[in-house]
């Protein structure tokens, strides 16, 4: 490995990069590695870092002689390795959270049309073409990077290298961006240094809402001043229609549904029924345009007969307050409606319910989405997305995305606030939070294009 030189085509990285290899070629050799290597090389191979090609490889001829190297956490290059990989993870976060399309659909065109700009720091347009063909599949759209172009029409997807200036996108979308931002922005929860850890600055040039971040910032303590001062005022009629809506859901949701909650308590699909307390209902607005889908009751919700109020639900709600994601007026429910449970001593430990569990349950999820009449829903966990989705893959690949749900509803998947409670090594749990932050905020996100939708239609 050491004898080689590697370099992009087109970037000659030393003296002999351009002549013929001095090598002599060896006959074809298959070598078998781990099935976590393919990903990891490609990873490193979409890494800036000038050492990433020289480490894929070497790791590639290691891993013939010692299949398990990948697993010796202390070897120098696999710690490097992890840490490249780290990056490109951070940089296609980081591409999918700032991605913003401009449409530019021409009159008469069949399908809507759309254009962006993003400057990555590795190049990993190859990596992420598959997230957003999935994400944005209904549409046609051009991703413009420095150095290449990805287009999707008609649900394909191609890539060509074109070396790109930044391109300057300003139209209508822009100003609703703008809007958008102002809208959400909270002078009371300013957090400088927490918003440009999520938002770094270098991303603000082509993000059109960060044109407001300066003057929001500046203006943030007056705000917070004049919102301490002032007298409540009187809510204009709309707001005043608004509130009337909201307390009806409020009176809907303790007489809301009583014919199905009235069945629930009477539930004895499965043998759950009779070893828990009580049913744990969902709890919401009898009409929501969220709902939330945990797993099952804990050991407090078991207890209280409420949905989400033990230590898992604390962390969510603070989360999603941090995400900017309002739990209270979504609807909040479990796949599973009874706690399952072991004891051991004095104490009850949570078991995971099995598939047959979580299928004779999903009677009562279908019958609450058909109530409720969510336009998202946002499961948590494995449980909720196999209740959700019918799939039962593992959801470290799938969070983050939205999937069809079974049940007709859009279903958005991360994962279930208590696997945060349970990390015991402080900085995966401080990554996890994070990441969990970025879910919630999507969600937010997503929602509130929803609602423009509504209300525009
Ligand atoms: N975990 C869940 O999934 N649901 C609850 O209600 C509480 C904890």
């Amino acid at each position: 490995a050491d004898a080689v030189n590697w370099a992009m085509e087109g970037e000659a990285r030393s003296l002999f990069a351009s002549s013929a290899p001095m090598m002599p070629v060896g006959p074809t050799r298959t070598l078998t590695v781990p099935k976590e290597f393919p990903q990891l090389a490609k990873q490193l191979c979409a890494s800036r870092a000038p050492d990433a090609f020289d480490l894929a490889y070497r790791l590639l001829l290691r891993l013939s002689d010692t299949p398990r190297l990948l697993r010796s956490r202390a070897d120098p290059d696999v710690c490097r390795a992890e840490e490249l990989a780290k990056n490109i993870r951070r940089d296609m976060h980081k591409m999918k959270a700032f991605v913003r399309f401009r449409e530019v659909t021409p009159k008469g065109a069949a399908r809507r049309q759309f254009l962006s700009w993003f400057e990555p720091d590795h190049r990993i347009e190859e990596l992420i073409a598959g997230f957003f063909a999935r994400r944005f599949g209904d549409m046609d759209w051009v991703i413009v990077t420095p150095e290449v172009t990805t287009r999707f029409k008609d649900g394909n997807i191609t890539q060509e290298a074109i070396a790109s200036a930044r391109l300057d996108l300003s139209d209508d979308t822009e100003a609703l961006w703008q809007t958008y931002y102002a809208n959400i922005f909270n002078p009371a929860r300013l957090k400088i240094k927490a918003m440009q850890a999520e938002m770094p600055k270098k991303y603000w040039k082509n993000l059109p809402e960060a044109e407001l971040i300066p003057g929001l910032i500046a203006k943030a303590e007056a705000q917070v001043a004049a919102m301490q001062t002032t007298a409540p005022t009187l809510a204009p009629m709309r707001a005043e229609r608004v509130l009337d809506r909201v307390r009806d859901n409020q009176r809907a949701t303790t007489l809301g549904m009583p014919a199905l909650l009235q069945e629930l308590k009477g539930c004895a699909r499965c043998p759950l029924s009779g070893t828990a307390t009580q049913v744990v209902p969902g709890e919401g607005p009898a009409r929501a345009d969220l709902m939330i889908v945990g797993e099952q009751p804990g050991d407090q919700e078991d207890l209280a007969g409420r949905p989400f109020v033990g230590p898992a639900g604390q962390l969510f709600d603070d989360l999603a307050a941090e995400a900017g994601l309002d739990r209270s007026s979504a609807y909040v429910t479990n796949a599973v409606k009874h706690f399952k449970f072991q004891v051991r001593g004095k104490r009850r430990i949570h078991q995971t319910p099995t598939a047959h569990e979580i299928s004779h349950c999903r009677w009562w999820l279908e019958r609450e989405i058909a109530e409720v009449q969510p336009q998202l829903i946002l499961g948590l966990g494995a449980t909720a997305a196999l209740a959700l989705t019918g799939n039962g893959k593992g959801i470290l690949k799938r969070r983050g995305r939205v999937e069809p749900g079974k049940m007709g509803v859009p279903v958005f998947l991360t994962l279930h606030p208590s696997s945060l409670l349970r990390q015991p090594d402080p900085t995966t749990k401080a990554q996890q939070r994070a990441a969990f932050i970025d879910d919630l905020s999507q969600v937010a996100k997503i929602r509130a294009s929803l609602q423009a939708v509504a209300e525009a239609g």
